[in-house]
């Protein structure tokens, strides 16, 4: 069983390859959210649950790895420009 295109969005987008990091386990769960949201959305539970669900040490791989490979590409990139 191959990994879902919605998780491959989730860490490229949220797992910080290619913008700052915003995966839902970083929620610190200290609840200031929770008074604020208009429509009574129990915020750090649903972002517990997307955490359990999207993220893993499959993701921590994944993004270290794609990480890597974009840094590596990086340097070639910019060798070959030097070179002319
Ligand atoms: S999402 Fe809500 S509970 Fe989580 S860190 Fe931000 S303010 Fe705190």
């Amino acid at each position: 069983m191959g990994i879902s295109k919605a998780k491959r969005l989730y860490w490229f987008q949220l797992g910080g390859i290619a913008s700052k990091k915003a995966y839902a386990s970083l929620c610190k769960d200290c609840g200031k959210c929770v008074p604020k949201c208009p429509q009574n959305i129990d915020i750090p539970k649903e972002l517990s649950t997307i955490a359990t669900e999207m993220e893993g040490l499959t993701m921590k791989v994944a993004v270290a790895l794609a990480k890597g490979f974009f840094s590596v590409q990086r340097r070639f990139v910019v060798r070959r420009k030097r070179q002319g």
